[in-house]
């Protein structure tokens, strides 16, 4: 192996917009077989819109949104920009005893009223039963947008059905990363129902979905104890201790510092295609040195 060759190799890297941190790097890039990819800002725009709004009979539409939005202004979720969004300019009332549930959504109180904000697992842990919008939560997560639930008082009020696009060049990356061989995980903190539809429009046939924020770096441990050779690809704070335990941490550019300070490759673009350059520049080096 020798040096020279694998220094070209990072150089050709750089000239394609993808920043190969050492020369170790570029040697462990050549080897993988399995990428794992977050979804949210990754696969995805990362730009959320509020698609659809569905409420409890006696629910007022406006007010639900009202009262969602409130809590969102605390959350710095891109979900969270999505309801805001939708509110617009009303005036939102004031928020107490706001609390953040990493990976499940947000609580607190607002005009007299305890609320719970989220997925349906935090409303199934905190007993909520949710059968009055199950319908429409099974259409909304099959056609890949992400359900968040708002409870008022301890009861089920209101749907915000959630969507948010593939990039543009998702699709054609992950065919090219596909034809190459490589084995295409999704992983999310979101449904399984949502995260399997995006992940077939994305043409990734294999998804780890309803991993909260602390479980991820222990789900890419886990295909590695499978003998797996795993790259991580991300863009959120959330993502860095994933990238870490990759043997591959690849940061997606204009992503957070977090990420890219963790990666042990970061992407100038922030385009899939620069995973698709950075591991054909990685193969063809290596090839050129046996
Ligand atoms: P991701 O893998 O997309 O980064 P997260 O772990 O951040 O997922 O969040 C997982 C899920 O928790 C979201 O899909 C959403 O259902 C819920 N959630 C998290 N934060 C919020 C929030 N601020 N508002 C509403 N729902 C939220
Ligand atoms: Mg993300």
């Amino acid at each position: 192996a020798t040096p020279m060759s694998i220094i070209a190799g990072v150089g050709r890297a750089a000239e394609f917009g993808v920043l190969v941190r050492d020369a170790d790097a570029l040697q462990r890039a050549s080897n993988l077989d399995t990428l794992v990819f977050d979804k949210t800002g990754t696969l995805t725009e990362g730009k959320p819109e509020v698609v659809t709004v569905k409420t409890v009979a006696g629910i007022d539409e406006a007010q639900a949104l009202r009262l969602a939005a409130a809590l969102e202004q605390g959350s710095r979720h891109p979900l969270a920009r999505a309801i805001l969004d939708k509110a617009q300019t009303q005036t939102l009332p004031e928020v107490k005893a706001f609390r953040t549930l990493r990976g499940l959504g947000v609580s607190g109180e607002a005009e007299g009223h305890t609320l719970l904000l989220g997925n349906r697992a935090l409303l199934d842990d905190q007993g909520i039963a949710t059968d009055a919008l199950h319908d429409e939560i099974d259409r909304q997560a099959s056609q890949g947008a992400t359900p968040v639930l708002l409870a008022i008082d301890g009861k089920i009020a209101a749907l915000f059905a959630i969507r948010d696009s593939l990039r543009e060049d998702s699709v054609p990356a992950l065919q090219r990363l596909h034809q190459a061989g490589y084995r295409l995980v999704m992983l999310t903190g979101d449904n399984e129902t949502t995260a399997r539809a995006i992940a077939r429009e994305a043409g990734i046939d294999e998804v780890i979905a309803g991993v909260l924020p602390d479980g991820k770096a222990e789900a890419i441990k886990k295909l590695q104890r499978e003998g797996r050779q795993v790259a991580m690809i991300g863009d959120g704070i959330n993502d860095a201790p994933a990238l870490a335990q990759a043997d591959v941490g690849i940061a997606m550019g204009g992503g957070s510092d977090v990420a890219i300070e963790t990666a042990a490759i970061t992407l100038m673009r922030h385009s899939l295609m620069g995973v698709a350059d950075a591991l054909a520049i990685s193969r063809a080096t290596l090839r050129n040195m046996k």
